[in-house]
C-alpha cells in the first residue's frame, strides 16, 4: 500500500485479493500523560500494518483542533494510513469545508462520515446547525463534491437507536454507499448475528459495501454497561454472567474480555466478515491479546 492510493480503493483491492482489514481506533487526549498512552499504544500496535487508524472527533466539534492535530502527527511520524472523523454537529457548511481543507493541508485523505449525537448525549432530540447539515448522507455529499478523499460511514448492528426499525437504518447505509461511501465500520456489538443479519439486509438491498465489524473488548464491567447503555446495544446475558463471575478481579476481567472479544472475532472472520476495527480506548493490551488469540501476527 502507499499514501498515494486512496483508502477506499486500497481496501477494495486488498480485500479482493482475500486479504482482511484491520484497523484500531484512538481519541484525542486531553492532556500530555494522555498522549503519552496514545503514542505508546500507537507504537504498540504499528507493527500489525493495519490498513488504517481512525482518530475520533469530539461532541459538538470539541476536539477538532486535537483531531486534526494528532492526524497529522499520525501521517508525519508512521507508517501508519489515518482516517479523520467528521460530524455535523454545530457547524455551518462552510465550516465543515473549512475542517475537510484543514484535513487535506494535514496530509488526511480518509474522512468517516458521521452526523454525530445530538448536543447533551444520545438520546436528545437532533437539531442541526441552521446553515449545516442534517445528515450523515449530506456530509458523504459535501466531502465527495469537495474533495477525492476515501470516505468512510457507521454501520449499527443492533440499529441506531434513533430508527424505527433496522430495515430502515439498512436502507440509509445503502443510500450512503450510492452517495459515495467507501466503506463502513459498525458500532461495537457483542453479538454475530447482529453483524451478518445486517450484512443480509445490505445485500437483499443491492449494496456490497464493506462492513468492518467494530470490536470494543470489556476492560471494565461499569464502562461497558454505560457505553452499551447509551448507545442502545444488548449485552448479552451469557457474557455478563461471565464477567460478574470475576467483577472482583479487574484483571479477571479483563482477560473474560479479551476471551469474549476473541470468540466473537473469530466467528466473524469465519463468517466472512472482512476484517476488524478495534476500539482501543488508546490502549494496546487488549487488542494485542485478541490478535494472540487469533494468530494474527506482527507484519513488520
Ligand atoms: P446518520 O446517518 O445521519 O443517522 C442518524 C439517524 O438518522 C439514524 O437513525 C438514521 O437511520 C437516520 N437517518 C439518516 N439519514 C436519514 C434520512 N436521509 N432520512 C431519514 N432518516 C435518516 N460521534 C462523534 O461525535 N464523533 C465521532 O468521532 C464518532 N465516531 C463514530 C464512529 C463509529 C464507527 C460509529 C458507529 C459512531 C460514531 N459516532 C461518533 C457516533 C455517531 O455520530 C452517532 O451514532 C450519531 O447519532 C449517528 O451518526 P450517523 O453518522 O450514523 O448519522
Amino acid at each position: 500500500m502507499t499514501r498515494q492510493d486512496g483508502l477506499g480503493e486500497t481496501l477494495r483491492r486488498h480485500l479482493s485479493g482475500g486479504g482482511r482489514s484491520f484497523s484500531f481506533e484512538f481519541f484525542p487526549p486531553k492532556d500530555d500523560a494522555g498522549e503519552a498512552t496514545l503514542w505508546q499504544a500507537i507504537r504498540r500496535l504499528e507493527p500489525f500494518a493495519p490498513l488504517f487508524v481512525s482518530v475520533t472527533y469530539g461532541a459538538g466539534g470539541s476536539t477538532q483542533d486535537r483531531t486534526t492535530r494528532i492526524t497529522r502527527q499520525i501521517a508525519e511520524v508512521t507508517t501508519l494510513d489515518p482516517m479523520a472523523h467528521l460530524t455535523c454537529v454545530g457547524a455551518s457548511v462552510a465550516e465543515l469545508r473549512h475542517v475537510v481543507g484543514g484535513y487535506a493541508d494535514a496530509g488526511v485523505r480518509t474522512v468517516m462520515a458521521l452526523r454525530g449525537d445530538p448536543p447533551g448525549g444520545p438520546g436528545r432530540p437532533w437539531t442541526p446547525h441552521p446553515e449545516g447539515l442534517d445528515h450523515a448522507i449530506d456530509l458523504v455529499r459535501l466531502v465527495r463534491e469537495t474533495s477525492s478523499f476515501s470516505i468512510g460511514v457507521a454501520a449499527f448492528p443492533d440499529g441506531h437507536p434513533e430508527s424505527p426499525d433496522l430495515e430502515h437504518d439498512a436502507r440509509i447505509l445503502a443510500m450512503k454507499a450510492d452517495a459515495g461511501a467507501d466503506f463502513a465500520v459498525t458500532q461495537f456489538f457483542f453479538e454475530a448475528g447482529s453483524y451478518f443479519r445486517l450484512v443480509d439486509r445490505l445485500s437483499a438491498l443491492g449494496c456490497d459495501i464493506p462492513v468492518l465489524p467494530g470490536i470494543m473488548p470489556v476492560t471494565n464491567i461499569k464502562q461497558i454497561q454505560r457505553f452499551a447503555e447509551l448507545s442502545g446495544v444488548p449485552l448479552p446475558p451469557a457474557d455478563v454472567a461471565r464477567l460478574e463471575a470475576v467483577s472482583d478481579d479487574p484483571d479477571a476481567v479483563r482477560r473474560v474480555g479479551v476471551e469474549l472479544a476473541s470468540e466473537l472475532c473469530a466467528t466473524l472472520l469465519e463468517g466472512g466478515a472482512p476484517g476488524l476495527h478495534f476500539y482501543t480506548l488508546n490502549r494496546s493490551t487488549s487488542t494485542l491479546e485478541v490478535f494472540a488469540n487469533l494468530g494474527v501476527g506482527a507484519a513488520h
